[in-house]
């Protein structure tokens, strides 16, 4: 099996059906993780949106994932809590609708939230500042808190190339796939560019794994693809964490719009994003525009008595959500499903999704992979530890401040000013 695209869902898939034995490559045109892969919000969660949007399934799929992810790298995904504060008026949540999004986290817990071990909670305005000290709090009437989880998706997708090389994929970056071979017709293998060189690698199936670029590798197979990824834009910003000070997530509203932001810390820094819009240019060159930053700073502004200005940004990730659907709507109301499909050629496609879901995505992309081949073989990722999970203690680990310094680029965490 050739899997071309190194992204979370190319490397879950090579791992998936490398641990299955089948005999495997990846190969990746950049570095693993290059693509939209290392622009995520980074979390690991079943998507409280996606209640709201009506999509149960898609919840439930997530939330089980998200504990299989906890279970099989502890070391990697961490609970992340989560603040929805409670505003008079203009907030994400106002006393009227609290009851009513309540029920939405009751439904979140009861399809699959409570596995990791806490329910969510009414949070009073002290316990609300408790976790973001700089909040407006002239409007602030209490909170809600329930937990999700994060993790580094660029080191969770390399983790999972390095899993994937340890049952015998073999895995390459600098390789881009630049034409399909075929016999009679059928897609059997691929020429690769590696350096200066070209090279035709053989195989029974070729998965095309490439986000927001899998159009452009359908079209290589059949001339008459028709294009179905609708890239969608999400912009974060970074702050000093001194300059907003939070623990956790906190979910704020962006003034005038239907859209809210969420602020996360990261060790000395706060994520604060992320925006969704349509997208036609370049896909390989996605960089967030003044006009982007100036939305989120104004989000963080309204919400938090921060003052921040262009000046404390330090820096900025822009990516592209290969989302599957046509023109119409909002990209924020189109679906994360994941998509799988094979073209009458036999290459087999896998896109949309989410990081996830990227251990389900691999599943079954590798199902419909084994139909091409006429095989049958038994997953085994659900209880696959990825490699460094082995004897792992989060307790431990927490006791010493490890994640801490992992997650500060190197600097020491620094508990005394932390509010929490
Ligand atoms: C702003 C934003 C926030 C998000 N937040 C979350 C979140 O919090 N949680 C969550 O679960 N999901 C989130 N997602 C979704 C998630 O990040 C994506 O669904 C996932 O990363 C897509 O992975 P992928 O492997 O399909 O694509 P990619 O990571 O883009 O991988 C595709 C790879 O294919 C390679 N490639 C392309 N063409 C070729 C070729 N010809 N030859 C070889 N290689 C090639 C590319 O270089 C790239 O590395 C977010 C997405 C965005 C944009």
């Amino acid at each position: 099996m050739l899997v071309v695209g190194g992204g979370v869902t190319g490397c879950y898939t090579a791992l998936d059906a490398a641990s299955r034995g089948l005999s495997v490559a990846l190969v990746e045109r950049d570095d693993f993780a290059s693509g939209t892969s290392s622009k995520s919000s980074k979390m690991v969660h079943g998507g409280l949106r996606y209640i709201e949007q009506g999509n149960l399934p898609l919840v439930r799929r997530s939330l089980l994932e998200r504990q299989r992810l906890r279970r099989n790298a502890p070391h990697l995904v961490q609970r992340l809590p989560f603040v929805f504060p409670v505003l008079s008026q203009d907030g994400v949540l106002d006393p009227r609708v609290v009851k009513a999004f309540e029920g939405l986290l009751w439904t979140y817990d009861l399809a699959g939230g409570w596995r990791i071990g806490r329910l969510h909670q009414r949070l009073t305005v002290p316990e609300v500042l408790v976790r973001a000290p700089r909040l407006r709090a002239d409007r602030l009437t209490g909170g809600l808190l329930y937990y999700d989880s994060r993790t580094d998706d660029a080191r969770l997708t390399l983790t999972l190339a390095r899993t994937a090389a340890h049952f015998g994929a073999t895995v390459l970056n600098g390789a881009a796939c630049r034409g399909l071979i075929r016999e009679r017709g059928r897609v059997r293998g691929a020429t690769v560019e590696v350096g200066d060189r070209s090279v035709d690698v053989r195989a029974g199936v070729v998965i095309n794994a490439t986000g927001v670029w899998a159009d452009s590798l359908g079209a290589l197979s059949d001339s008459g693809h028709r294009p179905r990824i609708r890239p969608a834009k999400g912009v974060h910003i970074v702050v000093p964490w001194t300059r907003l000070p939070i623990d956790g997530t906190v979910t704020v509203p962006v003034p005038g719009r239907a859209r809210r932001a969420t602020c996360t810390r990261w060790g000395d820094v706060v994520v604060v994003g992320t925006t969704d819009t349509d997208y036609d240019g370049p896909l390989d060159e996605v960089l967030c525009t003044r006009e982007e930053m100036e939305y989120l700073l104004d989000g963080a502004n309204t919400a938090f008595d921060a003052d921040l200005s262009a000046a404390d940004v330090v820096g900025s990730i822009a990516g592209l959500r290969p989302l599957v659907g046509g023109k119409q709507g909002a990209t924020l109301d189109m679906s994360r499903d994941h998509h799988v499909w094979t073209d009458p050629n036999g290459l087999v496609t896998i896109t949309g999704g989410k990081l996830t879901t990227s251990r389900h995505m691999g599943e079954l992309v590798v199902d419909e992979a084994l139909k091409v081949l006429g095989r049958k073989a038994r997953c085994r990722t659900a209880r696959l530890p990825l490699l460094g999970a082995a004897g792992y203690d989060t307790e431990a680990t927490g006791a010493t401040g490890a994640p801490a310094r992992t997650w500060a680029s190197g600097t020491a965490p620094r508990p005394a000013s932390s509010p929490s």
